[in-house]
């Protein structure tokens, strides 16, 4: 479960002093937008709320944009930070964000953080290099908040205070574990990117930077840039840049941001389109729950369990500060000299969202994954479960570009009145930490602009698939 946040005093009320009661049109009608609000999420009031936009904003009469974010994930949070970044500056807008549990509550927050733009056979992915500096700019985002810590007002005053580490830069490096994988990393290392190097290491190299390491084929490769992230640290982060940008651009530009979070389900999307002007979908595996896109989307569940193992104090073989984590069969994010996250299982067709695991589950796991993260690191042996963490992929269809996020319009399978729009992001798979940047930059790009040809083809051809099927 993700720490509560708590309401701040003043905080609760509902945006009564927004639009201009004055203008007609039905962005602009202040009651019908507090009685849709009521209707549509029983009155309740956001978690958290840009307040500083609500004092201010009494003298300003511009119709605001309103947009709906639903779910708080990598999605859903870089969809966020760039509506606010790319957003008309000579608009007040709003955004509701919608989480049935809060922030991080999906995969995003039990995903490993490995994040490198390679297949696991280090071949450089489609979009990688857009994709690495997309997420790169946001990373540096809410690593400038959580830097700013205790001196942000919404920090100190929310229970999500984010202490400890957000990124370990310790890089990662993966031995070859068989001939074959051999070849395949060889000729794949071949093409990297300049912000992101792969390096060729023998044993011996591997074994400086990893003195445990057991390299069998005498190849590794080195990606000395990769890093591993702590997925809710940086979530939270990056929620209260969000903030803070819209408090930034409420006061540089004359026009107010304002950011609520719902803590509430969305169980349809009926009713949204009267109250904003789009709507985006990122509900990651869930989005297939909502009964207008339940079987439209080329998606298929796969749950995954990450297993969390300790060093014990009295052992001695820390692990070595700057030794980088292990990608193999089975992939080690070392977090500390005696942590370390072990992952991951692919269990296809699962309908498991819990973030919780059993036991019976969690020692499914570590049968499957400990032998095979113990042949690259035997060391392992000596550390001891101490926990298990689980969530479900949005797994998308396979492409010559390899499997890529599902981007765009939903207007022509969603029924919609007025001229709001449904959009979704969904489909980020197994490597959602990469995309996420990207993906949300795009999206949002495409919601201001109302122009779903913003979006690559590679990132929307599945709804000419999709609508191939069922024709
Ligand atoms: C075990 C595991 C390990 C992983 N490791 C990595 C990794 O190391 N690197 C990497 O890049 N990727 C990794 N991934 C993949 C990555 O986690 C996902 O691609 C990514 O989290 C998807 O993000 P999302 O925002 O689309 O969905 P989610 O993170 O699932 O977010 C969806 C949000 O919507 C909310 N929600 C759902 N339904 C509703 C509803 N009806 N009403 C309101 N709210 C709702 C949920 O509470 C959730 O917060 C891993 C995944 C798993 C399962």
């Amino acid at each position: 479960m993700p720490p509560a946040l708590h309401l701040r005093p003043g905080l609760h009320r509902l945006p009564t002093d927004f639009p201009d009661p004055n203008s007609t049109g039905r962005r602009c009608l202040q009651r019908a937008w507090v009685t849709q609000r009521r209707s549509y999420a029983n009155a309740s009031s956001p978690l958290l709320s840009s307040s500083s936009l609500l004092q201010r904003s009494s003298h300003r009469s511009k119709c605001p944009l309103r947009y709906a974010v639903l779910g708080a994930g990598f999605a859903g949070l870089s969809v966020v930070w760039h509506l606010l970044k790319h957003g008309p500056k000579e608009s007040p807008m709003r955004i509701d964000i919608y989480d049935e549990v809060g922030i991080g509550a999906g995969a995003s927050g039990v995903s490993g953080g490995l994040l490198h733009p390679y297949s696991p056979k280090a071949k450089l992915l489609w979009g990688g290099a857009e994709c690495w500096k997309e997420c790169l700019e946001l990373l540096a985002v809410a690593e400038k908040t959580m830097q700013a810590g205790t001196s942000n007002r919404i920090m100190q005053d929310s229970s999500c205070t984010s202490d400890g580490t957000m990124i370990w830069r310790r890089g990662i490096l993966r031995p070859a574990t068989s001939e074959k994988s051999m070849k395949i990393l060889k000729e794949n290392a071949q093409n990297c990117l300049e912000g992101c190097s792969l390096e060729v290491l023998d044993r011996n190299a591997a074994q400086c930077l990893i003195p445990d390491l057991c390299v069998p084929f005498n190849f590794a490769v080195y990606m000395p840039l990769a890093m591993n992230i702590h997925p809710k640290r940086y979530l939270e982060a990056l929620f209260l840049a969000c903030h803070h940008l819209a408090d930034v651009e409420s006061i540089s530009s004359s026009e107010e941001r304002e950011i609520n979070l719902f803590k509430e389900p969305i169980s349809s999307l009926h009713g949204l389109s009267e109250e904003y002007d789009a709507v985006i979908i990122c509900l990651g595996a869930k989005v297939d729950m909502l009964p207008e896109l339940s079987g439209k989307l080329p998606l298929r569940t796969c749950r995954g369990v990450v297993a969390e193992l300790q060093l014990p104090a009295n052992m001695g073989g820390e692990y070595g500060d700057k030794s980088p984590s292990i990608l193999s069969d089975a992939w080690l994010a070392f977090q500390g000299p005696r942590r370390v996250f072990m992952g991951s299982t692919w269990e296809w067709r699962s309908k498991n969202y819990a973030s919780s695991v059993s036991e019976e589950e969690a020692s499914r796991a570590m049968e499957e994954l400990f032998p095979k993260a113990s042949a690259v690191y035997p060391a392992l042996k000596k550390w001891t479960f101490v926990g298990a963490r689980g969530g479900l992929r949005a797994m998308p269809p396979l492409t010559p570009h390899g499997s890529l996020p599902l981007l765009g319009c939903m207007d022509d399978v969603i029924e919609t009145r007025g001229r709001c729009m449904y959009w979704v992001v969904g489909g980020l798979g197994s490597r959602g930490l990469l995309y996420h940047g990207l993906v949300g930059k795009l999206t949002a790009q495409a919601v201001i602009s109302s122009d779903e040809k913003v979006l690559p083809l590679e990132f929307t051809s599945w709804k000419k698939m999709a609508s191939k099927v069922t024709t």
